[in-house]
């Protein structure tokens, strides 16, 4: 039995009522409302389970092996789950492992905070064609999460495609084009790092459905595509038309990540030669229409629609697109769908809206089923797959303050059992704090070796191994 195990049963047996929450999802909304709720509350018990055997969430599986600085929350979040009224419990799977219901029976409040598994599809012809890819999936290969480490990559074609402009299309763009000796740094897993090394892509399209104004990136990771060395960045003069007229009028952030787009296009303009040896190409008012594939189900290109903007509301961001009947084919070998993520439920009783959320009012759920009632959700789970993680902070602290409000309120109402009752219906090998510790040693030692920062282990019996040596 673990010391937090041991000091909660002590608690227990002379009465003293401490209130228990259970959290699921160590990523960062986990770890923000853990850290909320045990500084308004001087007298509760917070519990994270987390699917895998290791916590952070796409703080460790989705964030870009060359942004290290943005992974230093970690160091935060460490502190929250080594105070003693905090503990980690990795390898339990909600839905599989344990169900809402026996959560709600062992626990005073459960907060639902599992974020995005699945990705947007798009619902086109031959979408299940070989080398079409979930950027989700891609970013899972690159970064070790264990369901995508055997991902089949095929990087043997010149021309490659990614469909969506937001940030994990940059992310993805720049993973595929950096110079193999700026990644090799990282993180980044070894398999992915191999297959990088060899791979052939050299032109890279980045396909948006709207225009220009409208893209989702945001300025720092455009500005870090732009100065990537040995690649330049083509934009096509048409797409254009019209969109310096605008950008006085456009709100600051916009304002700036257009001016610098047109400041790009016309460096392009003035450039004599291009000795670079990769492009990127962002091509805006195109949808993918089918994807075309060989008899072997092998993709050798996209049909796109020409689309035309329509106006939907007084933003430029608003505006709508419409497609129109001109096409054009793009040949390339590799397709990656980076369209968004989104969300799946674990219980019959916990529909999703359309958009792949659970439907909340400032956390609480929301039309659950009466069994599931005075549960709470946050972070992507409850705003929808958007947003950096100082978004995914702010709504996991008023997601917090909430449950203080109804949690102060509790007084009469009869103890729980929290994790000393869970435990009994548990069968798997439950990864504590002091488990990932000696994973996140192992992991930091096996990176040492190859000069790179950590090499992931990318198998969960193995971290389970390691955890229990
Ligand atoms: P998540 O981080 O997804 O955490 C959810 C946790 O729940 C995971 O640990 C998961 O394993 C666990 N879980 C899932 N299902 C279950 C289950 N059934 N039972 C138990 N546990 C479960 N933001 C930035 O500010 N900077 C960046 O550079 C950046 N890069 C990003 C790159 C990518 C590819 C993506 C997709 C997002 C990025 N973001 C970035 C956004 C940021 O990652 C999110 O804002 C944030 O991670 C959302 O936090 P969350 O806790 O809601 O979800
Ligand atoms: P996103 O920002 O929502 O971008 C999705 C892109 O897909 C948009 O260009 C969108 O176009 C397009 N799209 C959606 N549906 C489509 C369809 N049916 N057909 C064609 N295109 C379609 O999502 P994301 O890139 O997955 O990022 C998720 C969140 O994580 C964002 O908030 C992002 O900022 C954050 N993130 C941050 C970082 C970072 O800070 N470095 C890195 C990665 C992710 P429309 O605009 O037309 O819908």
């Amino acid at each position: 039995m673990s010391n937090k195990l041991r000091m909660f049963s002590r608690m227990m047996s002379t009465g003293t009522r401490v209130p228990q929450v259970c959290i699921v999802g160590a990523g960062p909304a986990g770890f923000y409302a853990a850290m909320r709720l045990t500084k308004k509350l001087a007298n509760v018990h917070v519990d994270i389970i987390e699917k895998l055997p290791v916590p952070f969430g796409l703080i460790r599986y989705g964030v870009a092996p060359d942004h290290p600085e943005v992974k230093n929350v970690i160091n935060q979040f460490t502190k929250v789950a080594q105070q003693d009224n905090v503990s980690f419990y990795g390898n339990i799977t909600l839905g599989k492992d344990v169900s809402l219901p026996q959560l709600r029976q062992n626990y005073d409040a459960v907060l639902l905070t599992y974020g995005a598994e699945e990705d947007k599809v798009l619902g086109i012809q031959n979408e299940d064609a070989n080398n079409v890819i979930a950027a989700r999936n891609f970013v899972g290969w690159y970064n070790g999460l264990p369901s995508d480490k055997d991902l089949q990559v095929d990087l043997s074609n010149d021309t490659a495609a990614i469909l969506g402009q937001g940030n994990v299309a940059l992310d993805v763009a720049r993973i595929l084009l950096s110079p193999i000796d700026e990644i090799k740094k990282t993180d980044i897993t070894q398999h992915a790092l191999d297959a990088l090394a060899e791979s052939k892509v050299r032109n890279l399209y980045l396909i948006g459905r709207r225009g220009p104004l409208q893209v989702a990136f945001t300025i720092k990771e455009l500005r870090e595509q732009l100065k990537m060395k040995d690649c330049s960045t083509i934009w096509r003069e048409s797409d254009f038309i019209g969109v310096a007229d605008v950008v006085a009028s456009l709100p600051r952030p916009r304002k700036r990540l257009t001016e610098l787009m047109l400041k790009s296009l016309e460096e392009n303009k003035l450039k004599k030669e291009d000795t670079n040896s990769k492009r990127l190409y962002p091509i805006f008012l195109r949808s993918p229409n089918k994807f075309i594939s060989d008899k072997d189900n092998v993709l050798k290109g996209i049909e796109l629609f020409e689309n035309r903007l329509y106006v939907k509301g007084p933003n430029v961001e608003e505006q709508g697109c419409v497609s129109t009947n001109e096409k054009e084919l793009l040949d390339c070998g590799l397709a990656l769908r980076s369209i968004g993520y989104k969300s799946v439920s674990v219980d019959e009783g916990l529909e999703l809206l359309p958009q792949g959320m659970v439907n909340n009012d400032k956390g609480r759920i929301l039309d659950a089923h009466p069994r599931l009632a005075k549960m709470y959700v946050a972070g992507w789970l409850g705003t929808g797959p958007v947003g950096v993680i100082l978004h995914t902070m702010g709504n996991a602290f008023q997601v917090a303050n909430t449950m203080c409000e109804d949690i102060s309120k509790l007084e009469n109402s009869r103890a729980r059992g929290g994790f000393v009752e869970l435990k009994r219906i548990l069968r798997n090998e439950i990864v504590d704090w002091e488990g990932w510790k000696k994973i996140d040693q192992y992991e930091l030692e096996q990176g040492k070796k190859v000069g790179k920062p950590r090499e992931k282990i990318c198998d969960v019996a193995k971290m389970v191994e390691i955890a229990y040596s």
